[in-house]
């Protein structure tokens, strides 16, 4: 059908959402569904599976009907659409009848690119069905969350099933199914229940490697939490824990450590509930305790950490959970706390009454998720196998990977060690000598043995210290391991030599550790970070939507590491948009100006890759944005009457395009205004005690003053400051 070149995509990438690549397998999705097939997303959540349906939706030219399942994810959604200048509407319960009228109405307009509805809002007979698409005159629909539909995953939603409609009246527009689902069995059944025709496929991994993963013994986990959270203040994050009252418990005791935190379950009313999700989306609440009801449909991208207090049931409710870090992609940590009491405990709601096959399939999981607890090596490796993909050894980024080793003198351990295989009798195997090493009370241990002075001398080191300390010994030859399937010990003669102190025995040991030990900031200016978190915060507010709508928090580490002082720097800035440039723009960089200033900095911009700045000409060689050809015609010398009449636009629009140049220094503003009249203009605005809207300015100036002046007064007292140091 339609053909878009890779450069035709990677620049309606940048141009409506500001990034400059595709991640995973967004392009193929995306040229799949551009090409008229039906097709699959499979993504790990937080993998981006929204641009797979946005991006063709605005590059086709009718509507694009988004079915989602979630409310509170719909409006998110929509809203991050809007800030980019993309029109979006939803149509759900949440609105007034007349509302949902007005938006159908524009829709059937074709005023609206992506129209998301809730799956209870599509007609269930057929024929009303089909009157209601026809009349959307759609190009694509895209099923988010498409497991829904089927009964075989987490979450079968029977109102999914009327999806089907889409295929039987409209075989010849694409289906686009979204879904995070990792199941085989889920995932063929999505196909058939929704009729794809002959889809395409695309599976990406479910490595995520920004995501650190750790796992510690349940001691003082309060304590190690509170420390943790006081090491990350400005971050948010989710604590998991088991029960409803834990929930509420541990909120509280964090609250009394001095930590607002809420929490969150599903025997709170339905209000309660959103007005804390919406609390966490707003940042108002940075860290949320709750049971796993909470984080289906939390579509926060900059959830710094999840620390699961008690242990989950299984590794993917474990995986799902953790997964809701770092969907912005930067640095996070999913730190859980491991003990065996919480093991039985969850065992016995493993146990299914009168369905044995059923609590075996539990029992199976939760051992694997024991397993993961207890793993001594890489836990990505672990995971990525558990879900069915191959990973290679050492990922740097868990626990075992990430622990700084430390070598010390063991022989002493090594001579209690060997002295207990010869007092025994060098008939046991390690378990059993370590057992009794450590002086355990096991009827397994032979009462005479009980006896012996060498029985419990090693209570000072943990069960896996001993096991690494003979697994050390066996390799370097210090001991003997029979061969055959008993795995006994006994000496030899190296062994001899170091239990009489002849040699010596140094080992490698791990170090306990906590997350951040390791954490590296990439040198990003904390105090400029807050200022433009702060600024971030303050345009959010204004406009009603969370702050990361605005800009994600790794935009504005770009900001915070690269300083970009220009508009044109800004293009090369990830997840800065034409539109956000032209909405924001002006504002960060005035912010980021003041800040190179004060403390003698310059821009960084010529560290960026230069591979970005090479796929920025290409961008640049096309049409440019409105703003930028009035001030490229300006740079040329012509006027703003000039610039107006060959444009054929009014001189207060030309006039306001100039303004956006302003604080950057780029445009002088007394080449504009006279420098009594820009005064008078400066007073006028102070007096009206507000930075924004021109109306209030001019109603005090009267006629000789054009709102394009006082544009452009306002972006240069904004940026500026007071009058008095222009001269
Ligand atoms: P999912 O729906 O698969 O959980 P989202 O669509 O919400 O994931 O995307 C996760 C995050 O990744 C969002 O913050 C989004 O803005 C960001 N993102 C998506 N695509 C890209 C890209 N190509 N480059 C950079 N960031 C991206
Ligand atoms: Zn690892």
């Amino acid at each position: 059908m339609i053909s878009f070149t890779q450069e035709k995509l990677l620049k309606a990438l940048k141009h409506f959402f500001g990034y400059d690549e595709f991640k995973h397998s967004q392009q193929v999705v995306i040229e799949s569904v551009l090409s008229g097939r039906d097709t699959m997303a499979i993504m790990p959540t937080g993998g981006g599976k929204s641009i797979c349906f946005q991006l063709p939706a605005l590059l086709l030219d009718g509507l694009t009907l988004v079915v989602s399942p979630l409310i509170a994810l719909m409006k998110d959604q929509v809203d991050a659409l809007v800030a980019n200048g993309i029109d979006a509407a939803f149509l759900n319960s949440s609105q007034t009848p007349d509302e949902q009228r007005r938006i159908f109405r524009e829709a059937e307009l074709g005023k609206i690119k992506l129209l998301y509805v809730a799956p209870e809002r599509i007609p269930k007979d057929s024929e009303a069905f089909f009157e209601f698409m026809l009349k959307l005159n759609p190009s694509l629909f895209a099923i988010d969350e498409a497991h829904c539909i089927s009964s075989w995953g987490h979450d079968f939603r029977p109102e999914y099933l009327k999806l089907a409609a889409f295929k039987t009246n409209f075989p010849h527009i694409p289906v686009i199914a979204l879904t995070a689902s990792a199941d085989k069995i889920t995932q063929n059944d999505i196909v058939a229940r929704l009729a794809l025709v002959n889809p395409n496929i695309f599976i990406s991994s479910f490595n995520r490697p920004n995501i650190y993963y750790y796992v510690q013994p349940k001691r003082d986990a309060f304590g190690k939490i509170v420390n943790y959270i006081n090491k990350h203040k400005d971050n948010s994050g989710i604590v998991y824990a088991l029960s409803r009252v834990s929930t509420e418990n541990i909120a509280r005791k964090l609250n009394e450590a001095g930590i607002k935190a809420a929490f969150y379950h599903a025997g709170m009313d339905s209000a309660s509930r959103s007005r804390v999700q919406d609390a966490f989306l707003r940042d108002e609440y940075k860290v949320i305790v709750a049971t796993i009801a909470f984080g289906m449909g939390i579509d926060k991208s900059n959830v710094r950490f999840v620390i699961h207090h008690d242990l989950s049931k299984n590794i993917e409710g474990y995986y799902q959970e953790t997964g809701r870090a770092g969907r912005d992609g930067l640095r996070s940590d999913a730190l859980l706390f491991y003990s065996i009491a919480d093991v039985m405990k969850l065992r016995n709601f493993a146990i299914v009454d009168d369905n044995p096959e059923q609590t075996a399939i539990s029992m199976n999981k939760l051992h694997k998720m024991q397993n993961y607890c207890e793993h001594e090596g890489c836990r990505r490796q672990y995971l990525m196998n558990y879900f069915g993909e191959n990973f290679p050894g050492y990922c740097g980024s868990c626990d075992y990977c990430l622990t700084s080793l430390e070598e010390r003198d063991a022989t002493v351990d090594a001579q209690k060690l060997l002295s207990a295989v010869v007092r025994t009798g060098e008939r046991h195997t390690a378990t059993y000598i370590i057992n009794f090493i450590r002086g355990s009370d096991s009827e397994k241990i032979n009462p005479a043995h009980k006896e012996l002075r060498t029985y419990g001398i090693g209570k000072d080191l943990k069960r896996e210290e001993w096991q690494w300390i003979v697994q050390q010994l066996v390799v370097n030859d210090l001991i003997v391991k029979s061969a055959d399937p008993y795995n006994i010990l006994s000496l030899n003669e190296r062994s001899w030599k170091l239990l009489k102190g002849e040699t010596q025995f140094r080992i490698i040991m791990k170090k306990e550790r906590m997350p951040d030990e390791s954490s590296d900031d990439g040198g990003t200016d904390v105090g400029l970070m807050n200022k433009l978190k702060d600024l971030r915060l303050a345009i959010a507010k204004q406009e009603n939507v969370p702050a990361y709508v605005i800009l994600g928090d790794n935009t504005l580490e770009e900001l915070a590491v690269y300083l970009p002082l220009t508009f044109e720097d800004l293009k090369q800035i990830s997840g800065f948009g034409e539109f956000k440039i032209g909405k924001y723009g002006s504002y960060f960089i005035t912010v980021l100006k003041k800040y190179v200033e004060e403390n003698n900095l310059t821009t960084r911009m010529a560290d960026k890759e230069p591979k970005k700045v090479k796929r920025e000409k290409t961008i640049k060689s096309d049409k440019s944005s409105t703003q930028e050809q009035s001030y490229t015609m300006y740079k040329r010398g012509m006027s703003i009457a000039e610039i107006a009449a060959e444009r054929e636009i009014a001189p207060s629009t030309v006039e306001g395009h100039l303004a956006a140049y302003i604080p950057t220094g780029e445009i002088d503003i007394v080449d504009f205004i006279p420098f009594l009249k820009l005064e008078r203009i400066i007073t006028a605005i102070k007096s009206t005690g507000q930075l924004t809207a021109s109306k209030p300015v001019k109603d005090i100036l009267g006629d000789d003053y054009s709102y394009g002046e006082i544009r452009m007064a306002l972006e240069y007292y904004r940026a500026k400051g007071d009058i008095t140091e222009f001269k």
